[in-house]
């Protein structure tokens, strides 16, 4: 199923969305990846701009595997494949967000989502009991800018 890699042949990432994004220092953004319909967050994965470029032209969303170096096209192997309904670049550039139809497990280790398995004990909050404090929201609102590497 894998096309060659001819990366002459390709054509770009579209130069007003490449310039756009910000590359962490191995040349990737974070792609998260969400049902359409649920709003279920399935996993996070990682796109250079030309898995980009793939995911924005094909309806199939690729990755970058950090591991594998490779691009990779989910579900070529698992069956599990994500088909795009949208993408969205987040406020800095540093992130996406890609909306899919999302067949079967989105996690390898056959879990519905990356998100499922683990979950770590967290005091849960309430606006309504939380007395407020009033640093809090300014800071919360504008993060300085180191916050977001
Ligand atoms: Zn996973």
């Amino acid at each position: 199923m894998n096309t060659p890699e001819t990366p002459a042949q390709q054509p770009e990432l579209d130069p007003a969305i490449r310039e756009r994004l910000k590359l962490d220092p191995q040349g990737l953004v974070a792609a998260i990846i969400q049902q359409h319909d649920t709003g279920e967050v399935l996993m996070l994965g990682w796109m250079d701009p030309e898995a980009l470029r793939r995911t924005l032209t094909t309806g199939r969303v690729t990755f970058w595997s950090r591991s594998r170096r490779a691009y990779w096209r989910k579900g070529d192997t698992s069956g599990h494949c994500q088909y795009v309904r949208s993408v969205a670049l987040d406020c800095d550039g540093d992130a996406l967000l890609v909306r899919v139809e999302q067949i079967g497990a989105a996690c390898h280790t056959g879990t519905r989502t990356c998100f499922d398995a683990d979950p770590l004990p967290a005091v849960v909050g309430d606006p309504q009991q939380t007395p407020a404090d009033p640093a809090a929201p300014a800071a919360d609102r504008q993060p300085p800018k180191e916050d977001r590497p």
